[in-house]
């Protein structure tokens, strides 16, 4: 059973030398046991004695902090033994009986010295680790998670506390800061800080045939062979939903069963499908052998393309309307098979993707409920949060969880009468009982502390090629213009770090008339050299900060300093935010040359490739950055890094900060601010003006029978199933794959629970729960018609990418189009003989992309070609883009739109813009390109402009003007005065405006404009086939092939 039992979060204590330690713990759990949790208990609940599983991570899942890494084994888990069944009353004790750790655990130390962070490895404050012997067989110990401190005095000595200069709070043996800087304090401790300069080395068959109609009710196919479509038998009653979902007609019950109001009185979910009800909608595409030819041929024509795009499967949502909106969380099927054996012949991955703070659909904001009185109603047993699905009982005294069927008791505050047919009285004032979503606000006893402000941390490279891109200028007139927009004023907290050969820091603190410059160029042994006043109010210190960005970009701009301490910086701002937490925003234009963490230029090899040495490649380098990632995360750090470098820069090594984390890797590779400026400016002010969930963690739970096994995105586990999220907003989703505990599943629905604890930006400990209900189901075609290709492609891309990271490129591709192939051929296992289908390719309505999109990922960035195909670096970026995006967005970027704009241009203007006829997306084939064309390629990150090698000389002139005829990777885009450039800016400022999670810059390029009209545009073209690689038609042909054989 799918209970936190199995993975009760672990908290080893923070070490004591934070600030926060000074006051004595009191009334405040440790961290180890109700902690900002989900699914913990809260404090009253299971009073039970200590239990020692020790989390099990499964291998699958990215896991950081295996033994190797120096860290220790998390400690004991203290408070989630199974075999004992919870007390039968919820009234929590007056104290919390979780508080096994005793005052002393935690050294009281009244001054904290020197804010020094633990150093990595460093054994923080917790208790022994349990004998081998008390564990269960666990294979990869979970990274411990930092604690919080333990202490409820809050008061940061951060903020507030005036600073005196005499306050002697230097190492003696640090006291030579010298200034240097014009207006700067500089205080520089070794004076030899320039160190010598590094050198970096530096056709398809044409076969003219129709497809079938999805569904016919004629047990046999006349047309065999297929080179005519069958008519359409229009006796049946299905055949009006070709191609969707249609619900089916329910077993022994009325139709009108979905209302809640039944459901919840007749105390069981919606209904099961009648399989028998359903008749078999299959599609088909014919392919035989075309006339005068032995060939098998196609028709590239008849295949289908999502030029609509991602369509949520919206039937579903309706058959189940109190789920949560497939926004936040889509299944990659939505039958769930009954048994093992069912769900062994589907092939596809069977898991959900989760998108918790999905920007909420027009108009359905997400309720916020707030349980003052009664505490947040939860199941006793499995900690399930209450929800549409729960049914009421005994007069309303009683409630039964739809998850586990404990049967709880109504706490006397929550209770309402039931009226005739079983409802509560009360429904119209209870979101949490009638809606999918909801927000509820969380209790004390689900904070470890005060809720964090929001913190934002900027660590940047200052080195002589970062300060010539141009990059500091935008960053910093970036951000200096989005702190009137930063979240949480005004609690919000900021500092800066900068460093080249050495690390800067920068007294930020209110009472000054500029800020103060320190630095420190002993990388061997970071210190801080003024704790307190590094990371300070934002509203307190504004002046201070301003100042600081205006004077930054002219304070490094001479700065002639080629290497980069990035390690060293990154552990003293690791130092900085261990306090507190909050996001880490990491600006990096050089390979970390200098002290810990330095890289190699290892990216250039290409004797490598294909070799079995290929993935190490794209895996970190160094140790190093694995443990940061570890000690970042448990200190709720988040990390979002920003490259620059037009050089190799080891996206691999530096990414793993933010894929651990919960961040986000932006990637600009060469940036010159002329031309990326723009990208950067917007990119930059949305992550930081975003709504951010802070100190997040994410649980998803389903019900008996059922479990979740991996997990794929950016994130870190805490025990088997809490995933660590430091940030999270709502660009960010995560996937998990589940699979059958049981052989048989007996239940007729699976619930599943989504709970993401997090500390919102104004202050306030929320948990946010989206619930959903899916029927199981003992028939292989059912679960092909509830399939949802859009979920089933996420997980299916995560996992591919993964796998380059233990495999060659060509083995991960390999394995996509595998399972394609197994899925298809079970599939065709259900209708092939009876239907006679010999010469058609016949696969379910609801996957007829999913073979394009597979072709799609195998030529995506990260797994596409081999060394000449994408940088190596260009591929790490994309692979850690692609496993943090909702699925809309990921659906975009495989198959990206293409549209004809020289028509619309040319049209007579008018007043109101017609949009319409610019949603006609083109098939992505070199084929449908007209010379006499302008075309705009769109993949969600970047727009590429294509000019046909006939276009109106006028067209191209109104839209480049003078630089009409120039070469085109020289020119950029801008508005011209004439009304067709200002139509086309429009066109693109609209779309840019669809979706703001990334800024797609512009890119021009005219037809044989070689090589760049290659690899900025023409490999991308999907169905085309390119440098040895199949096309589109090729690629169904040689899946249908595979599938044939042994069929
Ligand atoms: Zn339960």
């Amino acid at each position: 059973m799918g209970t936190e039992n199995r993975g009760r979060p672990q908290f080893p204590a923070r070490p004591a030398a934070t600030p926060f330690a000074a006051a004595p713990p009191q009334n405040m759990m440790p961290f180890s046991s109700s902690g900002p949790v989900v699914g913990s208990e809260a404090s009253g609940f299971r009073p039970t004695p200590p239990a020692a599983p020790h989390p099990t991570v499964p291998s699958s899942t990215p896991v950081v902090g295996s033994q190797a890494s120096g860290f220790r084994s998390p400690p004991l888990a203290r408070f989630n033994d199974p075999s004992v069944p919870p007390p039968a009353s919820n009234i929590p004790p007056p104290v919390g009986p979780y508080q096994h750790f005793s005052a002393s655990a935690f050294p009281s130390t009244a001054q904290a010295p020197l804010s020094r962070a633990p150093p990595l490895g460093q054994p923080l404050g917790q208790p022994p680790a349990p004998p081998a012997s008390l564990r269960p067989q666990s294979q990869i110990p979970s990274v411990p998670m930092g604690s919080p401190p333990q202490s409820i005095n809050f008061a940061s000595p951060n903020v507030n506390v005036p600073y005196s200069s005499s306050d002697s709070t230097f190492p003696a043996a640090r006291p030579n800061f010298q200034s240097s800087f014009p207006g700067y304090a500089r205080m520089q401790s070794n004076a030899d800080s320039q160190a010598p300069p590094l050198q970096y080395p530096f056709p398809p068959h044409q076969g003219g045939y129709a497809p079938a109609p999805p569904a016919s009710s004629s047990p046999f196919l006349t047309h065999q062979g297929g080179y005519a479509p069958a008519p359409p038998v229009s006796s049946s009653p299905f055949l009006a939903h070709q191609g969707g979902y249609v619900p089916p007609t329910p077993v022994a019950a009325p139709a009108g069963l979905q209302s809640r109001d039944q459901m919840q009185h007749l105390g069981s979910g919606p209904p099961i499908g009648s399989i028998q009800g359903l008749l078999e909608d299959f599609s088909s595409l014919s392919i035989g052998s075309v006339p005068g030819s032995i060939d098998p041929g196609i028709d590239p024509k008849a295949l289908p393309r999502p030029l609509d795009g991602d369509v949520e499967p919206k039937l579903f949502a309706e058959m189940y309307p109190m789920n949560c909106d497939p926004k936040y969380l889509r299944l990659t099927t939505s039958a769930i098979p009954n048994s093992q054996s069912l769900a062994s012949r589907w092939h596809l991955p069977l898991g959900a993707v989760v998108c918790p703070l999905a920007e909420a659909p027009d108009g359905e904001e997400v309720p916020v409920v707030n349980f003052v009185s009664t505490g947040i109603i939860r199941c006793r047993r499995c900690r399930t949060y209450v929800n549409p699905f729960v049914t009421f009982t005994d007069a309303g005294r009683k409630w039964r969880c739809n998850i586990c069927s404990l049967l709880n008791d109504v706490p006397g505050e929550y209770f309402a009468q039931l009226d005739a047919t079983g409802r509560r009285i009360d429904l119209d004032q209870r979101p949490e009982l009638t809606k999918g979503s909801v927000e509820f606000v969380a209790p004390t006893e689900y904070m470890m502390r005060p809720p964090m402000p929001p913190v934002y941390f900027f660590l940047i490279d200052v080195s002589t090629s970062a300060v010539r891109s141009g990059m500091i200028q935008v960053m910093a007139q970036t951000i200096r213009s989005c702190l009137d927009e930063l979240p949480g004023y005004p609690r919000t907290q900021v500092g800066f770090i900068t460093f080249d050969s050495a690390i800067h820091f920068y007294n930020l603190k209110s009472s000054l008339t500029q800020p103060q410059m320190m630095v420190v160029s002993d990388l061997d042994d970071i210190f801080l050299p003024l704790p307190d006043d590094l990371l300070v109010n934002l509203s307190e210190s504004r002046s201070v900060v301003e100042t600081f960005l205006d004077s930054l970009p002219s304070l490094f701009h001479d700065n002639v300093n080629v290497e980069s301490a990035f390690g060293p910086a990154l552990k003293a701002a690791f130092m900085v935010l261990s306090q507190l937490g909050g996001k880490l925003l990491i600006f990096q234009n050089t390979l970390p040359s200098l002290g810990v963490g330095r890289l190699k230029l290892r990216g250039d090899d290409l004797r490598v490739y294909g070799t079995d040495k290929e993935q190490t490649l794209r895996l970190p380098e160094d140790p190093f950055y694995k443990q940061m990632a570890a000690e970042l995360t448990k200190y709720q750090i988040a990390v979002n890094v920003y490259a620059f470098s037009d050089k190799y820069t080891d996206i691999a090594s530096l990414g793993t900060l933010a894929k651990y984390t919960g961040g986000q890797v932006y990637y600009y590779p060469s940036f010159q601010s002329a031309i990326h400026g723009e990208k950067l400016r917007h990119e930059l002010t949305r992550d930081l003006t975003r709504e951010t969930a802070w100190e997040a963690v994410m649980r998803i739970r389903c019900g008996k029978g059922v479990r979740f096994t991996s997990y794929h995105g950016n994130f870190m586990l805490r025990s088997t199933d809490l995933m660590a999220l430091p940030a999270v907003d709502c660009d960010k989703a995560y996937a998990m794959q589940l699979s059958l505990e049981e052989t048989l599943l007996t239940t007729q629905t699976v619930y599943f629970q989504v709970a993401l604890l997090y500390t919102a930006s104004c202050g306030e400990r929320r948990i946010r729960v989206h619930t959903a209900a899916a029927p199981v189901v003992a028939d292989l075609g059912e679960m092909y018609r509830q399939a949802d290709a859009g979920a089933i492609v996420s997980l299916f891309s995560r996992l591919a990418i993964e796998k380059t990271l233990s495999h060659k490129l060509e083995d991960a591709r390999n394995s996509v189009q595998l399972r394609i192939v197994k899925a298809l051929k079970d599939y065709r296992n259900l209708y092939a003989v009876q239907h006679r289908l010999g010469g058609r390719m016949i696969y379910p309505e609801s996957l007829k992309f999913l073979p394009l999109y597979g072709l799609a990922i195998c030529r995506s960035t990260p797994l596409r070609g081999g060394y000449a195909d994408a940088s190596l670096d260009e591929r790490c970026s994309a692979g850690y883009t692609i496993m943090t995006l909702p699925v809309k967005k990921l659906l975009k970027l495989l198959y990206p739109s293409l549209i004809r704009l020289d028509e619309y241009l040319l049209k007579a203007s008018t007043q109101v813009d017609d949009f319409q006829n610019l949603d006609k997306r083109l098939p992505l084939a070199a084929e449908n390109l007209d010379p006499r064309g302008l075309y705009l390629y769109d993949d969600g990150l970047r727009f590429v402009i294509w000019f046909g090698r006939a276009l109106s000389p006028d067209v191209a002139m109104n839209l480049l003007g003078a630089d009409f005829a120039a070469e085109l990777s020289k020119v950029t885009l801008y508005e011209h005065d004439n009304e067709m450039s200002r139509k086309l800016i429009r066109i693109l400022q609209k779309f840019r405006e669809r979706d703001p999670s990334y800024y797609p810059l512009c890119h021009l390029v005219r037809q044989g404009e070689q090589p760049r009209e290659g690899f900025l545009f023409l490999s991308n073209l999907v169905e085309d086939q390119i440098g040895g690689t199949n096309g589109y038609a090729d690629w169904i042909l040689q899946i249908h092939r595979q599938v044939q054989q042994n069929a």
